[in-house]
């Protein structure tokens, strides 16, 4: 059974237990990052743990481990769970409080790491591509609650999930509130056109994913024109080639759009190029 981490300690995922006082069940009070273990090296890890440290200082809370000292308990996670290949949950919460969100009630954040296998989308769709659908749902506003925080308040991305199944799709497109394209529920997007490789920039509220990350700067090694854009629908459906990026989904291309097929409705060219390229990259045997 696999062994979870928590607050230093490990326990089989049947008693892997925390308080139902913990801020993060409460509130949706905590931070998160999702990370891949690729032939037995914890993928990007410096990048996870930056982006968590990040966002737990956007959220004024403060992790109880250096940087070093959690880097490390990863790593024995992996270790303890013996998976080559597989996906770290990797969790810090308020922690335990009162029943008011006052976090200043919570005097200890809680550190969880959960190693598992994971498998998002079926293996099919990354050969023929899927489909995705635009959510109604406006993804959250920079204004409100800055996307760049991968926080435990994923209700927003849900919403728009809960849009995209109830359509018999795979996933949600979600725009904000000036109507320009964001991200997907739970991943980057790219669309290719005229000759571009095009990514929302983050001010639009899009995640600052990984992957996106790795993504640009491959495409760019291979000559590629890169640029951050904003741009709406319309350029979606009219785009050449689309795909999306996280960590959980890897590269995946979108063949359809709202109904309508992107270039020829089958995955492009530039993008079986950057997946072939991503997986030579990760490493992964
Ligand atoms: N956007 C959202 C909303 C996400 O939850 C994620 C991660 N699953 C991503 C983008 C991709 O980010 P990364 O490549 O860092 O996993």
């Amino acid at each position: 059974m696999m062994q979870v981490y928590i607050d230093g300690k490990f326990f089989p995922k049947s008693k892997a237990n925390i308080s139902v006082y913990d801020h993060g069940f409460l509130y949706g009070d905590g931070v998160f990052e999702g990370i891949r273990i690729y032939s037995d090296n914890i993928f990007m890890l410096d990048e996870h743990i930056n982006r968590l440290y990040d966002s737990a200082k956007a959220i004024r809370l403060k992790i109880p481990l250096s940087k070093t000292e959690l880097r490390n308990a990863v790593r024995q996670a992996h270790k303890v769970n013996g998976l080559k290949n597989g996906y770290v949950r990797l969790i810090v919460t308020r922690g335990v409080g009162d029943l008011g969100i006052d976090p200043k009630k919570c005097p200890k954040p809680s550190i969880i790491i959960i190693v598992n296998k994971i498998a998002l989308y079926p293996a099919e769709l990354y050969k023929k591509g899927m489909e995705i659908i635009t959510a109604s749902t406006q993804r959250t506003p920079v204004s409100a609650l800055n996307p760049q925080i991968k926080s435990m308040n994923y209700l927003n991305n849900i919403l728009a999930n809960i849009e995209a199944v109830n359509a018999g799709a795979n996933e949600a497109l979600m725009l904000n509130s000036s109507g320009n394209v964001v991200e997907c529920s739970g991943d980057n997007i790219f669309i290719y056109r005229n000759g571009t490789l095009i990514t929302p920039p983050t001010s639009t509220g899009a995640l600052d994913g990984i992957t996106r990350r790795i993504v640009m700067k491959i495409a760019e090694q291979e000559g590629l024109s890169v640029k951050e854009l904003i741009f709406s629908k319309y350029e979606v459906y009219t785009s050449d080639e689309c795909f999306l990026t996280g960590t959980a989904a890897e590269l995946i291309p979108v063949v359809k759009v709202d109904g309508r097929d992107i270039g020829n409705g089958k995955p492009g060219k530039i993008t079986r190029l950057l997946i072939n390229k991503f997986k030579k990259f990760t490493g992964e045997k």
